[in-house]
This record gives C-alpha cells, structure tokens and sequence, in this order.
C-alpha cells in the first residue's frame, strides 16, 4: 500500500487527491490523505450564493472563471457530472476599458491583449497617443528585423512590449493588463512565462500584428471559441463537485502542516509531518509520497529544514531561492444592487476596466485615484457572465492588488468596501450603496514570474527530483490559472500510480 499525503486543499490538492482517488477505487494499492490548514476546502476559490425572492446571486471571491483556449478545467468539470453547468462570457459585448487621465477609454475592437489585428481600429481611439499609433504601423514594416533579432534569452514583459510597440502602449495596455492578471510589474515579469504564446509568434513572424492577421486569415470563417468559461453557481461549485467524490474520511481540516521530516531507511525513504491540529500538536506519518499544494510562502516554511539537510549532503545550494521571491496581494470588493437599485446608475457596456499601475503613469496623466490605494481593475459581473444576478440586477467586483492590497491588509472589511465604492464612483458617476457587500483577501497569492522563471523552474525540478518522494504543486511554478494547476495535479497524481 503506498501511502501519500497532500498538504493543501486548494484546487491543486483536490485535484491530485481527485485522481488519487480515482486509482484507488480502480483497485490501486494507494492510500493518500489530504491534510488542509483552513476549516474550508478550495483555497482560493471561493463562492457566496445569495438567495433572494428576485432570484439569486453568485459572487466570487477569487477566481470568476478561466480561459477556455487551456481546456484542463473544462475536461476536469466534465468529468465532475457538471457539464450542463458550464457557460461562456458574453462575448458578443465584450470590451474592457483602461482609465486614462480619469476617463475611461475603450480598448479598440479585435486587440489581442496590447496586439491589435486592424489598426484601423486605432485610428479614432483617444487611448492611444499618436506615437503610439506610429510605433504600432512601423512594427508591422520592421517584422523581418524583429525576427531576425528575436533574443534567445528571456526579457520582461516590457523590454519585449517596448521592442515591438514603444513605451507609450507598454505604459498604457501591457502593464495594466498583466497587473489585473498576475498583479504583477511588467518590468520584471518574464515574457518566456507569462506570454509564451507572443514569443512564439515573433520567432515565427517577426511581427505580433501579422501573426495575428496571418492566423486570423487562416481560421477564416470558423467561430473562435468564447473567451471566458464558468460555472452557473460559481467556481465553489467545482469545489463542491469535487469534494462529493472524495471519502470524508480522507479529508482533514484544520490540520496545518508546521514541519517535515524525511528518515532514509533500507533504499527508500519516508516522510513524517508534525501538524497543529486546533491546539494540539501531532505527527502524522509515515508517508512515502508527499504532495506540496500549499501557498508559496508555507512551502518555503516547511522545506527550508528539508532544504537544508538535503541540499548540505548533495551540495547543491539552496533550491528554495529558484522559487519566486515576490508575491503580490489581491483584495476583492463585490457589491450587488438588486433591479430596483440597479436601474438608477448606468455603467458602460463590456467586462470591465482596468486601472494603469500608478509607477507607470505618466507625469502628464494624473491618476484620478491619487491619494490612498487605487484600485487595480473593475469587472462588470453581470455583463461578462450570464447567470451571476437576478434579471436587471448589477455585480461589481473591484480589485486592490500589489502594494495598494498590502496598504488595505489592516483596514476592516468594511473600510476596504467604502474605499472602492469611493472610487467606482469618481470614475463612473454616482451609485447608490450596494444591497449585498463581500470582502476577501488572499495576502502574497500571485507568486511573480520573473525573468529568468522558466530556466528556474528547470532547476528546481531538477533538485526536486532527487528528494525521494517529494512533489510541489501550485502557482508558483507552472502557471497561475486554475486550468495550469488542475493539468498539473493530474500529472503528479498519475506518476504515482502503483
Ligand atoms: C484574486 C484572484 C483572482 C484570480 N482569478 C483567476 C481567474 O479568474 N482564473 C484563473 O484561472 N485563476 C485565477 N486566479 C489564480 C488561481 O485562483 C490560483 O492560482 C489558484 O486558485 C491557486 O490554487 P492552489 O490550490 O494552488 O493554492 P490555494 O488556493 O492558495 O490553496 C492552498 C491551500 O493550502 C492551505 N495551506 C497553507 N498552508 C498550509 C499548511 N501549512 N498546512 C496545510 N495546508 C496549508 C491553504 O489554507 C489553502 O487552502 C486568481 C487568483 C486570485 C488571488
């Protein structure tokens, strides 16, 4: 019987202890338990349902979806019975909005992130400067020069953005862009890892403006998949469905992992796990697998000692530094107002905006958010989503990230609230207070894939696999979306297979 622990149960744990489990009732000899810190499974995601008599409401707390070109979590959901829960963005109205000078001005129709395919579409866009627009029609005239210069080595989001598009669009649509995403600094993200798919392009193209218009051609009529794909209760749904096929038995709550122990015995090795549990302290153990799925900064607490045995023996220095060392904070605001309360404020059609990172901001565009925290972006729930609102009702949801969530981490709840409906309300106009009001926070929750991520990442699996038994999944290594963590929990899973 091989016996496996998994610290962690956020999407990551429940998934490989899903297809743990999964083996086990096909007759495998595995015996895995899952031990969680929190008194809640799904970590980051997180679902409040409101019922009322008008119909209900989905909030979320964390995630609100994922892209569906990464198929992982949709084969994953499937599996789970959910299927006829699956629905899609409402593309048809997609557009988002950047707040520039503190107006909010659209991104032009057909961009791929800061790429666009028409630039005739540019031509009547306030958005973009007029050097703007000339750096984006030279980067279709310069594409044999770009492909021929394509650096071999990683670079920052900016370095590559700048290269094609100047710093003008770099300011203005990479780095709000990417910081909605990862929360993170476009000048030390790594290219290589958060936008693989435009490195690709310029190796192939040259240009990202000709890829894109080359494959556009090439799809021809054929409809693009819908950008976005959910759950019609919410993310918590998936969780649930989740927790459904797991033995209630193998789950164990409040159990928060503070040391490990690995003993070398005959060949193989084993591994004990010192947990507080409530008040109390015990050992759990032996394992001979064990699956890291906890947040960065636990996996550093509990293999720094492991590190350190380890690495001294095989001289091999301290692994842990391979891992990021920046994380960035989100705290999210999501306010409802029922159809009565609704039908008193108007809000521009679309997903949503987003804010330009302040240390970006040009001096001549002053952030109308100045002074205090600002927010980071605004979703438009009801109108990126169907099922999310009762009919002619509104869901907001405001983002903090970075260092404006690390000035909000003391605030209360409702601080947090007042501050981002103050400030949805110098951007859009007047609103009356929301009937329903959730906070949540997740302190250091995007790890920040800096240049260089990939070749480090190379690295650490190369120490990792010579700690016998010893498995690390989440988002600090190979992706952050949840499609990324669910393929990779299924692929550790699998190779402990007996
Ligand atoms: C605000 C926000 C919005 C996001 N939006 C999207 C989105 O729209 N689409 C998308 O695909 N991705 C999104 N992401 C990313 C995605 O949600 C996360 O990367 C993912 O949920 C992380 O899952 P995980 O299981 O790896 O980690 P977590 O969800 O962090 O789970 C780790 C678990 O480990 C537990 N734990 C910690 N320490 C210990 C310990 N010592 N012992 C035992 N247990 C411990 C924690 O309590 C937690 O439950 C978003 C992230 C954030 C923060």
């Amino acid at each position: 019987m091989k016996r496996i622990a998994i610290l962690g149960g956020g999407i990551s744990g429940l998934t490989a202890a899903y297809e743990l489990e999964k083996r086990r009732r096909a007759g495998e000899a595995l015996d895995w338990h899952l031990y969680e810190a929190s008194n809640r499974l799904g970590g980051i995601l997180e679902t409040t349902r409101i019922s009322t008599p008008e119909g209900e409401y989905v909030l979320e707390g964390g995630p609100d979806g994922w892209v569906s070109e990464k198929p992982w979590l949709r084969e994953l959901a499937i599996e789970l019975g959910l299927e006829n829960d699956i629905l899609y963005s409402k593309d048809e109205t997609r557009k988002t909005w950047v707040l520039v000078n503190g107006q909010l001005q659209a991104i032009p129709d057909g961009m791929r992130m800061m790429v666009p395919t028409d630039l005739g579409a540019l031509e009547g866009s306030p958005l973009f400067s007029e050097s703007a627009k000339q750096a984006y029609a030279r980067e279709v005239l310069i594409s044999e020069e770009l492909k021929r210069d394509a650096p071999d080595a990683d670079e920052s989001v900016a370095s590559f953005c700048t290269r094609h598009f100047g710093e003008d669009v770099t300011r203005t649509l990479a780095a709000p862009l990417l910081s909605g995403v990862f929360g993170g600094d476009v000048a030390k993200l790594s290219v290589r890892s958060v936008m693989p798919q435009f490195v690709a392009m310029e190796r192939d193209y040259g240009s990202l403006i000709v890829a894109l218009q080359e494959k556009a051609a090439l799809r021809g009529h054929r409809k693009t998949q819908p950008i976005f794909t959910s759950l019609k209760r919410g993310m918590g749904s998936l969780v649930d469905a989740l927790i459904a096929k797991l033995p209630p038995e193998r789950l164990h709550l409040q159990h928060r992992a503070y040391s490990l122990f690995r003993v070398d015995d005959r060949g193989g090795s084993e591994w004990t796990i010192d947990m507080t549990v409530g008040k109390k302290r015990r050992a759990e153990g032996p394992f001979a697998e064990l699956i890291v799925a906890t947040s960065l900064d636990a996996v550093r607490e509990l293999l720094a000692p492991v590190e350190a045995v380890d690495m001294t023996g095989l001289s091999l220095g301290g692994f842990l530094s391979l891992t990021p060392s920046e994380a960035s904070s989100a705290i999210l605001a999501a306010f409802a107002w029922p159809a009565e309360l609704a039908s008193q404020f108007t809000i521009p059609k679309g997903f949503g905006f987003l804010v330009p990172p302040a240390s970006n901001a040009s001096p001549s565009e002053p952030l109308a958010l100045d002074p205090g925290p600002s927010l980071l972006a605004c979703t438009f729930v009801d109108q990126k989503f169907p099922f999310r609102a009762p009919s002619g009702a509104r869901v907001m949801r405001a983002f903090f990230g970075g260092a404006s969530a690390d000035a909000l981490s003391r605030s209360s709840d409702e601080q947090v609230a007042a501050a981002a409906l103050q400030q949805l309300r110098a951007i859009l106009g007047p609103m009356p207070d929301p009937a329903h009001t959730t906070v949540r926070r997740w302190p250091r929750s995007l790890p920040q894939y800096e240049v260089g991520h990939l070749d480090r990442m190379a690295q650490l699996d190369s120490f990792v696999r010579r700690i016998p038994g010893l498995h690390l999944l989440g988002n600090a290594y190979r992706g952050v979306g949840m499609p990324d963590l669910a393929r990779e929990a299924r692929r550790i899973a699998e190779s402990l297979s007996v």
